[in-house]
């Protein structure tokens, strides 16, 4: 299992992350924010497998990428598209929908689910492109709980409501589950031969006191657990943009709580902290202050995007040696070449 990431965009311009969680089994394309060009690196294979596009907020250099998206994959055959966003996404979303001519859609395949965060709310509704996307059929609602908005066995998606000026931009953290293994020593240690049960006992879902046979006899599958496997943590990656977080303040504290320990921050780097006025006007955060909200919440590494297009190339690594200072650990992506 592994989670890898490609940033999309350049220096200066609108980025996005493609993040794929690999189950082993099979691959998990997940997408946070469509900005102008994002996807012009992709193949069209990739972008038609994207299964959820979270986005941060609706600020046009988050959105602006999303025709292609929608051009490659309105008609997908294969299952819905799943959207997810902060309060309004269902209105935008439909709205951009239905801003097209529709005259042969009426065959076509094809299901959006547009969920939306309000407050510890998610709600959600389904649009179907055989109905011109008229209709937004809602979803009942569900309560968001320990943050995770999507969750399945492998990997969990989770969310946070940051302020952006005026606004909230909702970051997002992608979570594997534990790895479960059996531990080849233990199983030697217990004289026990390897077979099929031994793929039984790493499922969780077992009920207390159910035997299981093995070479003959009948175990506690409770005990064979203990005594065979191990288990060890997944990767994580959070991706923050366009936010403005204080030292010192409720918010700071619970997006620490939040990221601790997170393997990989993707986040914003939009101001020098001598522009900390600019940065404070437009909801954004300074370089200092990314450094040390990395070091607060001890992720292992920062990789960092979203980079004001009002400095220059050696002002960005500027930018880059100002988180440095707070957080060592920090880089841009490999193909910026810095
Ligand atoms: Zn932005
Ligand atoms: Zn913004």
């Amino acid at each position: 299992m592994s989670i890898r990431e490609i940033l999309l965009g350049n220096p200066g311009a609108d980025n996005a992350l493609l993040a794929t969680v690999d189950t082993g089994q099979s691959l998990h394309r997940i997408l946070f924010d469509c900005g102008e060009g994002c996807l012009n690196s992709l193949k069209q294979s990739e972008i038609q497998s994207i299964e959820h596009l979270c986005f941060s907020h609706f600020h046009m250099d988050h959105v602006s990428g999303f025709d292609t998206f929608f051009r490659h994959n309105y008609n997908r055959p294969d299952g819905p598209v799943q959207v997810w966003g902060p309060e309004h996404s269902v209105e935008v979303m439909g709205n951009r929908f239905r801003s097209f001519t529709w005259n042969l859609h009426k065959n076509q395949p094809g299901e959006w689910i547009i969920c939306e965060l309000r407050g510890e709310a998610i709600h959600g509704s389904r649009f179907r492109t055989r109905e011109a996307f008229a209709e937004a059929h809602e979803l009942p609602q569900k309560s968001l709980e320990r943050r995770t908005l999507f969750s399945r066995p492998e990997f969990r998606i989770e969310v946070m409501a940051l302020p952006h000026h005026t606004i909230q931009s909702l970051a997002y953290r992608i979570v594997e589950s534990d790895r479960i293994k059996i531990c080849p020593d233990a199983l030697k240690r217990s004289g026990l031969n390897p077979g099929k049960w031994l793929q039984e006992i790493t499922i969780s879902d077992y009920e207390e006191g159910q035997m299981i046979e093995v070479d003959g006899q009948s175990l506690s599958l409770k005990k064979l657990r203990e005594d065979l496997l191990t288990s060890s943590a997944g990767q994580s990656i959070a991706y923050l943009t366009d936010f403005c977080i204080e030292k010192d303040t409720d918010a700071w504290q619970e997006a620490v709580e939040w990221l601790s320990g997170t393997d990989k921050l993707v986040v914003e780097c939009q101001y020098h902290s001598r522009d900390q006025s600019l940065a404070d006007r437009n909801g954004h955060m300074t370089a200092t202050a990314v450094g040390r909200l990395a070091a607060d919440s001890k992720v292992g590494q920062v990789m960092l995007m979203h980079l004001s297009r009002r400095y220059s190339r050696e002002e960005w690594a500027e930018l880059l040696a100002e988180v440095q200072a707070e957080f060592p650990r920090a880089a841009f992506t490999n193909h910026w070449n810095f």
